[in-house]
């Protein structure tokens, strides 16, 4: 099966970065958000993000304007469902993702393969709200979308082989690199950068460190290219939080359990870079550690 089109669901950092780079690899393209303004907010980020590129030489101008020449917003989910390919990137949510897959299920075409860019939650699980298990599979993409070379690829327990060969060879398609996962809580780079996280966020929560002592040492001290707690404002701190507990509660080992600090930054709604405040505070020109 020759994959053609890519329907991606959520236009939130890594759906629109994963709109940038199936578009530039010439697939054709359809976003869809539940809300409206990020939708229409998203091609003018895109394009600001293909700017990059273009600065660094990587890519011409003509690749940026064919590259947004074929990606099309649509305004319902039903209009996802006849795509080659769809990748789900929506809130970091089982109930939300669940039902996005039960509402694409009778719109899609007979081959369409569903994939989900879930960070930590059950690829068998979501593949049993749709009506086709063996063509469904965890793509999990890096933040940023565009920089970050590896994508895992998970297997669910209905997953077959010619889906994870098609699956396969569209990452080599875009220029990316495949590490294979199997199917448990987080898979493999979150199940071990995540605890990671929120063990720096105890030291902060225990008095070990400061905010910055605790990522100058990682950065200076384990050549870290960010310290543990920039990166968590970096990919969120709801989204650390969810791993967590997806790990906390799918692999039922205390040390897994989230901290309390991270549980209270998320409830105040201080989620990182995305609100402006987690562990750093970013209105200035600089951030500002707030802790
Ligand atoms: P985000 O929460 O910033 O954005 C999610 C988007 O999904 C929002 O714009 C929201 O409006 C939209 N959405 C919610 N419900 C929807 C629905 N029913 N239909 C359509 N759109 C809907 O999340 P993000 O950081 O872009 O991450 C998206 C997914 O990718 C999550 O599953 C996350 O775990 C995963 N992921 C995130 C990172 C990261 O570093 N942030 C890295 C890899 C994977």
């Amino acid at each position: 099966m020759d994959i053609k089109t890519v329907g991606i669901v959520g236009a939130g950092p890594m759906g629109k970065g994963i709109a940038h780079v199936f578009a530039l690899a010439g697939f054709r393209v359809s976003l869809y958000d539940i809300a409206r303004e990020v939708l229409d907010a998203a091609p003018g980020l895109i394009s600001e993000s293909l700017d990059s590129g273009v600065k660094l030489g990587a890519i011409t101008e003509e690749d940026k304007a064919q590259a947004l020449a074929s990606i099309t917003l649509v305004d319902a989910l039903k209009d996802i469902g006849p795509h080659d390919l769809i990748i789900e990137a929506a809130t970091e949510r089982e109930s939300v993702k669940a039902a996005i897959f039960e509402d694409l299920t009778p719109h899609l075409n007979t081959n369409t393969i569903l994939t989900s860019n879930t960070s930590s939650i059950s690829i068998t699980r979501l593949a049993s709200r749709s009506d086709r298990p063996e063509r469904f599979m965890g793509v999990h993409f890096m933040k940023p979308v565009p920089a970050m070379q590896l994508v895992e690829l998970i297997r669910g327990i209905a997953t077959d082989e010619e889906t994870f060969d098609i699956i396969k060879d569209v990452i080599d398609k875009i220029g990316k690199t495949h590490s294979a996962s199997e199917d448990f809580p987080a898979f493999i780079v979150n199940r071990i950068l995540m605890p990671m996280i929120n063990e720096a966020v105890y030291a902060v929560y225990e008095g070990v460190g400061s905010v910055k002592d605790i990522d100058k040492s990682l950065r200076m001290g384990a050549n870290h290219p960010m310290g543990p707690l920039q990166l968590a404002d970096f990919v969120g701190l709801d989204i650390c939080l969810a791993n967590m507990n997806s790990m906390h509660d799918g692999l039922a080992d205390n040390k897994y359990r989230p901290c309390p600090l991270l549980v209270k930054y998320v409830e105040a709604g201080w989620l990182g870079r995305k609100t402006g405040r987690g562990f750093y505070d970013y209105t200035g020109d600089v951030p500002v550690p707030t802790r």
